[in-house]
């Protein structure tokens, strides 16, 4: 072995690693909520307080696990959603896949899986988990689906707990996440509260207006225009925000392809240049657009964070987009070229 050149003990790899998956704490509620997502569940209720660090917990209906499912579940590299290989070849049907989430969050915090099946008489679990070590496994009971708790978030790597910015930037990531699956969801009931107060929570009635009403309040909701396009390269529907109604940050325009986020500056720009001469420079509206295109003529493993894709033909995709959300304007008297109003 080299005088300079040492290997790196285990647990500092698995440091390393934990960093690249676990970045913030929006980046634990982004795993557990596809976890739950994934499980199938009808409610998702999440709670954070403060920066998330102190406290994160994320509460399902979902499929539930057994005791010796929870104990897999927060091994490294296992996942019950893929057999091999060959399946990340063809549109894995699930969210999250590598198997790591668990494993990784429990490696750089304080967790707590409390899970119990809701098929069969399987009774409830409670695992504890400590810096990637197991410290107690109990039986518990509770109703079906699963509870992930996650404390001291980082306090083993003290780098990445510096790095965090304050409370409101870090829950305004954790915000828009949990935004992004509620509107992606619309039958599934989301709930998110900070410090103990209700942020919003949707009421999984299966459509996407009824979710924008819950997570963006009334006057945006009835500002809302119904986009609704089929075309030879992409199917488009969703919603956009009448021209007065926008924002001066981007992160109200909401992008999906093939019902997957993911964030596409050439997309959001596509809905912006159809409001034309109408939206004032800067301002974006409000957007929760799905774009629909065949599987086979969309990358959607691209980024490892799975929130970009590249299409076959993108120039016609975007203007599919363009074009949707233009008639969509048009239909309602929002002609394009009309000067901008003040
Ligand atoms: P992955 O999601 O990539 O499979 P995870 O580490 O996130 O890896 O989860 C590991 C396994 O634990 C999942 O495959 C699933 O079987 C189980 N699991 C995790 N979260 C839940 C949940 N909320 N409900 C039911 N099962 C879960
Ligand atoms: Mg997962």
């Amino acid at each position: 072995m080299s005088e300079y050149i040492t290997r790196l003990d285990e647990r500092t790899v698995e440091r390393i690693a934990a960093g690249e998956v676990v970045e913030r704490p929006a980046s634990v509620v982004k795993e557990l909520v596809e976890n739950s997502l994934d499980a199938d569940a009808s409610r998702i209720d999440v709670a954070v307080t403060g920066n998330g660090t102190d406290h994160i917990e994320v509460a399902d209906d979902g499929r539930g696990m057994s005791a010796a499912d929870v104990r897999a579940a927060v091994q490294q590299h296992t996942t019950s959603k893929i057999g091999d290989i060959d399946d990340l070849t063809d549109g894995v049907g699930t969210l999250g896949f590598r198997g790591e989430a668990l494993y990784t969050i429990g490696a750089v915090a304080r967790m707590t899986v409390a899970s119990r099946p809701r098929s069969g008489d399987g009774a409830g679990t409670e695992l504890r988990m400590v810096g990637g070590e197991i410290e107690s496994v109990e039986p518990t009971g509770r109703p079906p689906g699963t509870t992930v708790t996650v404390e001291d978030l980082f306090f083993n790597t003290p780098a990445r707990r510096k790095y965090l910015k304050t409370d409101a930037t870090e829950f305004g990531h954790v915000n828009r996440v949990v935004t992004r699956y509620a509107l992606a969801n619309p039958s599934v009931a989301v709930s998110l509260s900070h410090d103990g107060n209700r942020v919003f929570a949707t009421t999984g009635q299966g459509d996407l207006r009824e979710a924008m009403l819950a997570v963006y309040g009334r006057d945006v909701a009835e500002s809302m225009i119904s986009v609704e396009y089929e075309g030879a390269a992409a199917a488009v529907e969703g919603y956009v925000s009448d021209p007065e109604t926008t924002r001066s940050a981007r992160e109200y325009v909401s992008t999906y392809v093939n019902d997957r986020y993911v964030r596409d500056g050439d997309l959001r720009g596509a809905i912006v240049s159809a409001y034309g001469t109408q939206l004032a420079a800067d301002r974006y509206p409000f957007a929760a657009l799905f774009v629909e295109v065949p599987p086979e003529r969309v990358d959607v493993n691209v980024h490892p964070r799975k929130m970009e894709v590249r299409f076959d033909e993108e120039d016609a995709v975007y203007d599919a987009v363009e074009s949707a959300v233009e008639d969509a304007l048009l239909d309602h008297g929002l002609v394009r070229t009309r000067a901008p109003r003040g």
